[in-house]
């Protein structure tokens, strides 16, 4: 298990600031441990990058997962060759950190593509790629970001991956559902499967059968990514240290959450000042962070998850997520619920407060509009998305509203269906005014909640939304110019087909000033 003792979380935070250090490991005792046939087949990563830094990454698979310390080179250049390095170095793969390595490699020029390995005794890593982003100050002329979220093993190949990463994108924005901590259901489209993940070596195992996948281990390797959560990477429908569903209550569940944190930040390209200090109980990543691409976009990255009020109205009067009826939940619209937590609110108001970019990306698992569902028993809404929390969707809107904030676009997962929308001042009234625009993408395999006429019925009580689809899986594929969004929705033809080829379900346009949704 994770380490659930303060001290032993202390240790860990320490451990993970010196070992993220670029050369913060300088002489190693002992010799050079047994590496095994291959140490790096989970592949390397880059991520978080700003625009004069990046974080490599990399976790070693040793013979023995309780192994010593080991001592890793990197090295980053401008070609694939490694002839002109432009920085080189050495890191620690430690056992408390699962071997995983991160290291955030600064003084980068900005606006570059760069090549990166990693060397552990006679084995070396395969080339990753990665970039940074233009000064927040310098003009850009285009960002092409990929979207995703929700990639179950077991319900199909990551063919989604392959696709998007022949675009080309400039980085990937990952909204939530890395892993399933599940038993592998049925049927299964791929093996081995899996059995609960609650502790810190299961939630290490899942996490390296995922990243075993070729495609993702290229998609990661092909340029940074940014990364939020939502709920799996722990457990179904948890809310902040409350319990969701499947756990039985058999778990301690903060020691649980603080394992899978723990597990998280060992195999995501995460700077190590994602560990909160202090480390409470149940353990603290702070993912909600900032990111500037020049002057054409500002990345907000949000976490839903971790601090939120737990949800309302769950149906039985469970812990976990269902549908409700507004009409009987007042706690559901009570003021004081937060999905983001009343610091990283106040974080992102002041952060909208500030003059930004040509485009105000907001990335976050979920759906953030109203999705009202027409039923005999009345009006029904979801407790886990925003609409669980309406007064803080308000906020937000309100945020945006009041600080003029320039074209936002709010990207979102978790549905496993594409929702495409304008964002309203006012959900309760139609005729209120569209601030921005709202991509919900669908899964990379993860099968729909819904069926198609259950989708089709919401998309007619909802007139805000434009588009919905529960029956493909895919990414979602946005160009940025200084003029307008161009939005493709990229769809797999048969999740469940390692050779699966691409289409498009739709494309959108959304010109600079004018937060509406054109079909293109
Ligand atoms: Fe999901
Ligand atoms: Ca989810």
């Amino acid at each position: 298990m994770a380490p659930s003792d303060p001290a032993g979380r202390r240790r860990l935070l320490l451990l993970a600031a010196a070992a993220a250090a670029p050369s913060g490991w300088p002489r190693w005792a002992g010799a050079q441990p047994r590496l095994g046939t291959q140490p790096f087949r989970l592949g390397v990563a880059s991520g978080s990058p700003d625009h004069q830094s990046v974080v490599l990454w990399t976790r070693l698979q040793l013979e023995a997962a309780d192994g010593p310390r080991v001592p890793v080179r990197w090295e980053v250049a401008d070609d694939e060759g490694f002839r002109h390095i432009v920085q080189r170095g050495q890191a620690a793969a430690l056992p408390d950190l699962g071997h995983a390595v991160h290291v955030e490699v600064a003084g980068l020029p900005p606006d570059r593509w760069y090549f990166y390995r990693f060397m552990a005794g006679d084995a070396v890593s395969p080339v990753g790629r990665t970039r940074t982003f233009p000064a927040p100050d310098a003009p850009a002329a285009r960002l092409r970001l990929g979207h995703a979220s929700c990639q179950r093993w077991e319900h199909g190949y990551f063919s989604a991956w392959r696709h998007l990463r022949a675009e080309h994108p400039d980085v990937v924005l990952f909204l939530g559902d890395y892993i399933y901590e599940y038993p592998t259901s049925l049927p299964a489209v791929r093996w081995p499967g899996g059995n609960w993940v609650t502790s810190l070596a299961d939630y290490r195992e899942r996490h390296a059968l995922y990243k075993s996948d070729p495609d993702l281990q290229a998609m990661h390797a092909a340029c940074p990514w940014l990364l939020t959560w939502d709920d799996h990477e722990v457990e179904n429908n948890h809310a902040g240290l409350q319990e969701g569903t499947g756990g039985f209550g058999l778990v301690d569940f903060p020691a649980r959450r603080a394992a899978a944190y723990q597990a998280y930040y060992e195999n995501m390209p995460l700077r190590s000042s994602v560990f909160a200090r202090p480390q409470p109980a149940g353990g603290a990543l702070r993912l909600h962070a900032q990111v500037r691409f020049g002057r054409l976009a500002d990345l907000l990255l949000l976490d839903t998850r971790q601090h939120r009020d737990p949800q309302a109205c769950t149906r039985g009067g469970r812990t976990g997520a269902s549908r409700f009826l507004p009409a009987d939940c007042a706690e559901a619209g009570h003021p004081a619920r937060s999905m983001l937590g009343h610091a990283q609110e106040a974080w992102l108001d002041h952060r909208l407060a500030r003059p930004g970019a040509q485009w105000t990306i907001l990335g976050q698992s979920t759906l953030f509009g109203r999705r009202l569902f027409r039923t005999p028993r009345g009006d029904e809404l979801h407790n886990d998305n925003w609409d669980g929390y309406p007064s803080a969707r308000a906020r937000l809107t309100a945020s945006l509203q009041r600080h003029a904030v320039a074209n936002p676009v709010i990207l979102g997962g978790d549905l496993h269906e594409n929702w495409v929308g304008h964002v309203k001042s006012d959900y309760a009234r139609p005729d209120s005014a569209s601030i921005g625009v709202e991509f919900c993408g669908t899964s990379i395999t993860s099968r729909p909640g819904l069926s198609a006429r259950a989708v089709a019925a919401a998309l007619a009580a909802n007139p805000h939304y434009v588009l919905a689809d529960a029956r493909h899986r895919g990414y979602g594929l946005a160009e940025f110019t200084p003029a307008a969004l161009t939005m493709s929705l990229r769809t797999v033809l048969d999740a469940e087909d390692r050779n699966s080829g691409v289409a498009t379900l739709a494309r959108f346009v959304v010109q600079a000033g004018r937060p509406a949704l054109e079909a293109a």
